[in-house]
């Protein structure tokens, strides 16, 4: 039953997401607070976030984010326009009758003052790159955006941690609270966000499971009961599920440290195969069989890219290495040492084919993003690659991608290897990206890559047939340097 006596009002969510330059990836706060409102018409949903032009444009027709689902929904929610068959797949029906339940802020005076709950969604991205010790972390943003929250927070407010963020930190932001607020009643709960980009409205919509950590203590089951409350208007029961704050943070954490480690495991494998006869898709299709291990998660490839799991697993080891567990700490580099091997792999197969020398080669890579389907550049797995390749001095490397902005892209890489990027082209279509190229590296699988159809000579583009029968022509005569998406894809090969 809800132990809390005043029903939910209105509830902020804190980040709307995406960082600064990056305006084609997902952030949690605007799909988050959108699927809220839209389950719940009585209740006030305001994003805040410090970033006026971003909350301009979460308020403009053209949202900052592509998302599948994401426009109907905001339409609903902060247009008020009619809901019909919004979300086929949702567990309960969408209220159809409603009001505008959706705003979006920089106030945060304002929107902090009125909520019952708050909940916070900023970023938290990785502190430091390199595998050891030092890596965890960066709280800045959310320990700053938590000091304004406690400044303005009414008496009773509910603190909803929805970013990721290391074990131990409901306990930080409670003890923050207490010195900028002596007195003042709040609790604190875990809520970590497992969507993912690409499917994030399905994600927030049925969720695997809504996990909750909230503080031993009956206020705290309390705050736990309200939040459960919120969830339950369109998640079963049986899938949300209450811990301790500790085990809900370190379950997020280890969630992505197990994904990363299915994928670093499977591409070891793929290293043995490429030194003999077996083949990875085979060996992942006959272990997905095992109801024990399961298919999801064991296609081999490049590896794995994007701000969360390398985030994620070096806080687990931050976490082990501060509890003296160095053992442990050192099993989980391993997943990251793996993945950085596998693309160095990529790369020195990709020279070894050209018997080490690139001087005079034009190189294109399809595919930008950390992921298909995305057009998010954090730490995506084409950078390190393109890095490692241009220390070879090739001509020419020629980028495209479907999703990524062609500034996003530049930023990215002259970030990761400053003063070369004169030796990059961005093209707004493959086939000119692949035209008169020596290799063609396909960096993501992404759908349009698979489905690229081999142009004819009688096509459109002739520069295109000639890159797809100088690649054929190689693959029969001197071993390819292209080959289809496919195989590419999963033997990280080239
Ligand atoms: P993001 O960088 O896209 O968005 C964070 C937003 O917070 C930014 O718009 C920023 O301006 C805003 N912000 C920062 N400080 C603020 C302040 N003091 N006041 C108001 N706004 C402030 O981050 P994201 O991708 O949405 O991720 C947020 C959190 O969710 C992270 O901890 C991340 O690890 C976690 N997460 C992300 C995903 C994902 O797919 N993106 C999935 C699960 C969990």
């Amino acid at each position: 039953s809800d132990l809390r006596s005043e029903p939910v009002q209105n509830v902020c969510v804190v980040g709307a997401g995406y960082v600064g330059r990056l305006t084609q990836m997902l952030g949690i706060g605007g799909p988050t607070a959108a699927v809220l409102a839209l389950h719940h018409p009585n209740i006030t949903v305001e994003v805040l976030d410090r970033d006026p032009k971003r909350i301009q444009r979460w308020k403009s027709p053209h949202l900052p984010v592509h998302e599948p689902g994401l426009d109907t929904v905001v339409r609903i929610v902060r247009d008020g326009a009619e809901a019909k068959d919004v979300l086929k797949h949702s567990h309960s029906p969408v209220p159809t009758r409603r009001r505008q339940n959706l705003f979006f802020t920089c106030d945060t005076a304002r929107a902090v003052s009125r909520a019952d709950i708050v909940m916070m969604a900023v970023n938290t991205p990785t502190k430091m790159f390199g595998v050891g010790a030092g890596c965890a972390t960066n709280m800045a943003a959310f320990d700053g955006a938590m000091r304004e929250v406690a400044v303005h927070a009414k008496p009773g407010a509910i603190i909803v941690e929805k970013s990721t963020v290391p074990g131990g930190t409901a306990e930080r932001v409670r003890k923050t609270l207490a010195t900028l607020r002596p007195g003042a009643p709040f609790e604190v709960l875990s809520n970590p966000e497992f969507l993912a980009e690409g499917s994030a409205v399905e994600n927030l919509t049925v969720p695997d499971r809504v996990l909750i950590g909230c503080a031993q203590t009956p206020s705290g089951h309390q705050a736990a009961q309200t939040l459960a409350n919120l969830y339950a208007a369109w998640v079963p029961p049986s899938r949300i599920l209450e811990t301790n704050a500790w085990s809900s943070e370190l379950a997020k954490l280890v969630a992505n440290a197990m994904l990363a480690q299915r994928i670093s495991s499977i591409n070891s494998i793929s290293a043995i195969c490429e030194k003999t006869g077996a083949d990875v898709n085979e060996i992942a299709r006959a272990i997905g069989f095992d109801a024990r291990i399961g298919p999801h998660f064991l296609k081999a490839g490049l590896g794995w890219g994007g701000s969360c799991f390398r985030k994620d697993i070096a806080s687990v080891c931050w976490i082990a290495e501060s509890l003296g567990l160095d053992d442990v700490a050192h099993y989980w580099q391993q997943v990251i040492v793996m993945n950085e091997r596998q693309r160095q792999r990529f790369a020195r197969k990709v020279i070894d084919r050209f018997e080490g020398n690139l001087v005079g080669r034009k190189l294109a890579i399809l595919g930008f993003a950390f992921k298909k389907n995305t057009g998010d550049t954090r730490e995506s797995l084409a950078v390190d690659v393109i890095r490692l390749l241009l220390e070879e001095r090739p001509a020419e490397i020629a980028i495209f991608d479907p999703y990524c902005r062609r500034e996003d892209i530049l930023c990215e890489l002259e970030a990761a290897c400053p003063g070369v990027t004169h030796a990059v082209t961005i093209h707004p279509d493959s086939y000119l990206a692949c035209s008169q190229a020596h290799a063609v590296l396909v960096v993501t699988d992404c759908d349009q890559f698979r489905n690229t159809p081999k142009r004819s000579p009688e096509g459109n583009s002739n520069q295109a047939s000639a890159v797809n029968s100088d690649a054929s022509h190689r693959a029969n005569n001197k071993r390819p340097c292209t080959r289809a998406a496919d195989e590419t894809w999963t033997h990280a090969g080239v």
